[in-house]
């Protein structure tokens, strides 16, 4: 047991994740020993959520999702710039001289998960990012370093939208905006970074038009899709949910825990398959 690499998924609530499914699925493809498990730690607990990380990164690691990324970060003694500049930590282990180490894996996942739709291009592109959440950030970070022509950042509070673009120093590019002022405008993408999608019977978070949206990418995932993805496509946009880049979030951590995996494409393959089985089986 003592070899058995201890990973693990710190959040609340935790209990619907896919995380723990992906992962599995990754470690038993790799023939590595290692158990990966979904631990709740109550929101503002953060002795608790410093005591797992230690715990969890001497054994092997750990990832980080909702409300605990900012948290984290706090409590790194190494961090990557895209922790740094993002606030937001997802994904975290002990270096060799035992030092908590983290990093944002959610920002190089959204860009790789932006290659599975032939249409998305970011560079140059006009951007509207719908949400100011820790997501949000990352996405915006993302889209700033890929290039953007413009980015505009829409949220219900729009104080937040304003905090992130302050925060991320991308005032060149981006600018904030409420719901009412996004009801005209056209964009070669659109970009659901709001929790609306999750819950059924959830609002759109956005009504498309052809016209107006180039395409569309919604961080919600779900089987076959998201609600919004389908509305998108019914119009005829193109458009991808958030699988992609939980994929290939996860598979980016598995490399900041393991070093380089040889054989990437395999595991991305398995890690989406298990989720993919998850939704089928109705427990994603
Ligand atoms: P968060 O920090 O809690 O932010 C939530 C965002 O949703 C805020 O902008 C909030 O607006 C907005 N929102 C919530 N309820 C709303 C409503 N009823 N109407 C309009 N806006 C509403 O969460 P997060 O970490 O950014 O996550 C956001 C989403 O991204 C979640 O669905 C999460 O699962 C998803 N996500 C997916 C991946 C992936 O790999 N696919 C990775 C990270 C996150 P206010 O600021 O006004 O409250």
């Amino acid at each position: 047991m003592s070899d058995m690499g201890r990973y693990g998924l710190l959040g609340d609530p935790v209990t619907h994740s896919l995380s723990p499914r992906l992962y599995r699925a990754a470690f038993a493809y790799l023939q590595i020993p290692a158990v990966y498990q979904a631990h709740r730690v109550p929101r503002d607990d953060s002795m608790a959520l410093r005591r797992w990380m230690i715990e969890l990164g001497a054994s092997g690691g750990g990832s980080v999702t909702v409300p605990h990324k900012g948290l984290a970060a706090s409590h790194l003694q190494v961090s990557s710039g895209t922790v740094d500049r993002t606030g937001a930590c997802n994904c975290f282990w002990l270096d060799s001289a035992g030092r908590l180490v983290g990093d944002n894996t959610d920002v190089e996942g959204f860009l790789a998960a932006t290659t599975d739709l032939t249409e998305l291009r970011l560079e140059g592109a006009s951007v509207l990012i719908l949400g100011a959440g820790g997501a949000a950030r990352a996405v915006a970070l993302a889209c700033s370093e890929a290039g953007v022509g413009q980015l505009v950042v829409c949220n219900r509070t729009v104080s937040r939208a304003e905090a992130l673009v302050s925060h991320l120093g991308i005032e060149r590019v981006a600018s904030v905006a409420s719901p009412l002022d996004v009801s005209s405008g056209v964009w070669d993408v659109v970009v659901n970074a709001t929790s609306l999608g999750l819950a059924q019977g959830d609002p759109l978070p956005l009504a498309l038009q052809s016209d107006r949206f180039g395409c569309a990418f919604d961080l919600v995932y779900g089987p076959g899709g998201t609600e919004w993805t389908r509305h998108a496509v019914a119009r005829g946009i193109p458009a991808i949910d958030g699988l992609s880049m939980l994929v290939n979030q996860a598979v980016l951590s598995l490399e900041r825990w393991l070093g380089l995996l040889p054989d990437r494409r395999s595991v991305t393959r398995e890690m989406r398959q298990a989720a993919i089985d998850s939704f089928r089986l109705g427990s994603g």
